[in-house]
């Protein structure tokens, strides 16, 4: 079987794809670095769509405050660079803007100015031109790039955040629009298998608060008392899926440290502009929001692989993306055999 050609430096691409959508860059290392730097290592093609560039983000290094959207309004541009670093970090090749680098603005915090900005995201709440152009940017990539696997935000985005709430909106009606038969995506239309959201479980959340509680004086950083303070978590019931990757929480750090006006990194933990510590961790954790979970399970009955129950053969030879590549690689050995055929007679 011809596939797709390797990308230098990796692991031959095995039919497996992984789409991750993330609201700022940071966003995919800070919730999935571990996971996306575990499946490119391994041979799968993992793609990741940043819906907007970050623009609202505080900036954490003193010299470079001035860039900030309150000042020369350059904080955008900037963290494109961060994210590539980071993205070299993880090993992954294929990352990408929702509509272009700078078609969407990052729309800061709920009732902060910034989300009535001309381009703001979030704009897209209210404005169904808007939307459906978010939504037709990202169906276009996944009738492009045919993920069996799609990884977003659950709808309250994580911790409520407007552009994460909207990336959670927009990719979930893009895999529904994907699907249609009727959709005029590059490619023709696209089912994709698994969709998770991600998690963190609250008492995954407690280990790390006390973690950072007894790293104490040691950290620059905060910790409040209880994971009732923190405005994210979710029931460790509701977890369907962890991924265990500790071989790549280097890869995480480094990816973090990447993002370095809006990540503090210490020793092996990190903290944001909040600055309350976390420790980087290399188990991440999903809710499997449709598809059927699958294979083997860890001792808490979670999956323990995004593509688990995944039908590679039954989706290849009814799809477009490998059974075109193959055509592809088909057409040329058509043609050396003609002119071995040529040469023989
Ligand atoms: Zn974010």
């Amino acid at each position: 079987m011809v596939i797709a050609e390797p990308v230098s430096g990796r692991a031959q691409p095995d039919g497996r794809r992984l789409l991750l959508v993330h609201a700022h860059p940071d966003d995919e290392t800070i919730g999935t670095g571990a996971t996306m730097a575990h499946y490119a290592a391994s041979g799968a093609q993992v793609t990741l769509v940043t819906c907007t560039l970050g623009e609202e983000g505080e900036v954490l290094v003193p010299e470079l405050g001035l860039l900030a959207a309150g000042h020369a309004d350059q904080l955008g541009g900037w963290r494109i660079a961060e994210l590539a670093a980071a993205m070299a970090e993880l090993g992954i090749t294929d990352h990408r803007f929702l509509g272009g680098a700078g078609r969407f603005r990052d729309s800061g915090m709920m009732g902060d100015p910034a989300n009535a900005k001309p381009r703001a995201f979030w704009r897209a709440a209210a404005d169904p031109e808007t939307f459906d152009a978010a939504v037709s940017a990202l169906v276009e990539v996944i009738c492009q790039v045919r993920p069996q696997v799609l990884v977003t935000y659950d709808d309250a985005g994580g911790y409520g955040h407007p552009d994460h709430i909207m990336a959670h909106r927009v990719a979930t009606a893009a895999v529904e629009a994907a699907a249609d038969p009727a959709c005029a995506g590059a490619g023709g239309s696209w089912q994709v298998s698994k969709l998770y959201w991600t998690a963190t479980p609250r008492s995954v959340l407690a280990a790390g608060l006390a973690a950072v509680r007894a790293a104490g004086a040691d950290l620059p950083f905060a910790a409040v008392e209880s994971v009732r303070e923190l405005p994210y978590g979710c029931d460790d019931q509701l977890v369907s899926t962890a991924i265990v990757a500790e071989d790549q929480a280097g890869a995480k750090l480094r990816a973090l440290a990447a993002h370095r006006t809006q990540v503090s990194v210490h020793g092996s933990f990190y903290a944001l502009s909040n600055n309350l510590g976390q420790p980087v961790l290399g188990t991440e954790y999903f809710r499997l929001a449709l598809g059927s979970p699958a294979g083997d399970r860890d001792a808490q009955d979670r999956e323990t692989d995004l593509f688990a129950g995944i039908d590679f053969a039954g989706i290849d030879s009814g799809g477009i993306d490998i059974a075109g590549i193959d055509s592809a690689g088909i057409d040329s050995a058509g043609t050396d055999s003609a002119g071995i055929g040529e040469d023989t007679g």
